[in-house]
């Protein structure tokens, strides 16, 4: 299966597949009617793309394919929610997590099989560092939820309706860490001819590599998320040890050059996950008041999620409460997110506490079952 011979065209953006096609010898406007058939109506089939003549559609079909990822197991929360644990080619698992809400549908999309970041109160970390995903593995995730939630999918006519209106960068990895498959993916999402979301409905968390940063402002317009966890240095140094290289100044810097870039007319949104006892003082909300006066954000607040063998617990509701009263006063827009998905343990952000785990178990079961889980 890893060595098809054929060309997946999941992961290719508009010009990709011109190329493909004018390497085929075709007219390259033939790109935009297969982005279609794939990112909007999700087919699957060349013989579903009814305005290719049949002799194109045929070609297609021996030369090339589209393949997203395998889905091992859907599980369903009861407020909707909706966890999939997705196997790829070469038999790595990761998790997508869609978080339905009154005004839109987010997508938790993973971008790496493991993490090299060693942030200590996330579990990918533990598993260490495997892949990078293709372009494919990740706006797959965004295709597959597209097709399994749609309410009908029409394979003529009409392209039916999107149930996910926002994408978040936020599952297992570091995205900026695979930038160019990242930013390809991400390509497809904002292009109105695949997913055609508003860039303020994709975002990319990172946990703050400098550069990537810099270079993202000058790509592509996305909204970004940083995990900031922690208002000082030293404190943050051990939470996300990537602060060694590039500190919180260094950071903030890049944040106000992302934001400063004309296009840009967003905030940065900051990520503080909440540990007890750990960066949840009032202490700590004063310095994170001082630390980012100058830059024009909002804070997401994120309960703890835990996971077995953690040193760290969840910060309780009064201090949570606390803390965002304090930074609400001081003129900052505030959220602590809420936990979504407990039941399954999928609420995003929380997703990547207990991914590694999940997907190792799930390999399990593949090698017990044969076919792996809960059929899908
Ligand atoms: N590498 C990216 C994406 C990580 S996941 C980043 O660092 O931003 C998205 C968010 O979930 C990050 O802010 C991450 O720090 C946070 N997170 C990781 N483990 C968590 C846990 N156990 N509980 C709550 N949030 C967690």
């Amino acid at each position: 299966m890893t060595d098809s011979p054929k060309t997946n065209l999941l992961g290719m953006t508009r010009q990709q597949l011109e190329g493909f096609f004018t390497a085929m010898g075709e007219k390259p406007f033939r790109a935009v009617q297969v982005l279609k058939w794939i990112h909007q109506h999700w087919v699957e089939d060349f013989q579903d793309m009814t305005d290719l003549s049949k002799a194109l559609r045929e070609r297609l079909a021996q030369v090339a394919e589209i393949r997203a990822p395998e889905v091992v197991y859907d599980q369903a929360s009861a407020d909707g929610t909706h966890k999939w644990l997705l196997r790829l080619d070469d038999g790595n698992c990761i998790e997508t997590v869609f978080i339905p809400e009154k005004d839109r549908g987010t997508l938790c999309v993973s971008s790496q099989v493991g993490c090299a970041l060693d942030c200590t109160f996330c579990s990918t970390a533990r598993q260490g560092f495997n892949r990078n995903l293709s372009s494919a593995e990740i706006v797959g995730q965004l295709w597959l939820a597209n097709r399994r939630l749609a309410p009908e999918r029409t394979v003529a006519g009409k392209a039916p309706e999107r149930v996910v209106s926002n994408v978040v960068l936020m599952g297992m990895g570091e995205p900026l860490l695979n930038f160019d498959n990242v930013v390809d993916a991400m390509r497809l999402m904002l292009d109105d001819n695949a997913y055609g979301l508003s860039k303020r409905r994709v975002t990319l968390s990172t946990s703050g590599i400098v550069p990537a940063m810099d270079r993202l402002k000058e790509t592509l317009d996305v909204a970004l998320a940083v995990s900031l966890h922690a208002p000082n240095d030293a404190l943050r140094d051990e939470l996300v040890p990537i602060n060694r290289k590039y500190p919180i100044a260094e950071l903030l810097d890049a944040c106000r050059r992302y934001v400063r870039e004309e296009r840009h007319h967003q905030r940065i949104t900051f990520e503080y996950v909440m540990l007890e006892g750990v960066n949840d003082s009032p202490e700590h909300a004063r310095q994170l008041i001082a630390l980012l006066r100058d830059v024009p954000c909002k804070i997401n607040l994120i309960p703890f999620n835990p996971f077995p063998e953690t040193r760290y617990r969840r910060s309780g509701d009064a201090a949570i409460r606390r803390f965002q009263e304090m930074l609400a006063n001081a003129g900052y827009t505030t959220i602590t997110r809420r936990t979504r998905g407990d039941d399954i343990d999928a609420a995003c952000g929380q997703l990547v506490g207990k991914v590694a785990d999940r997907s190792r178990r799930a390999l399990r079961f593949a090698r017990l079952e044969g076919t792996g889980g809960t059929a899908p």
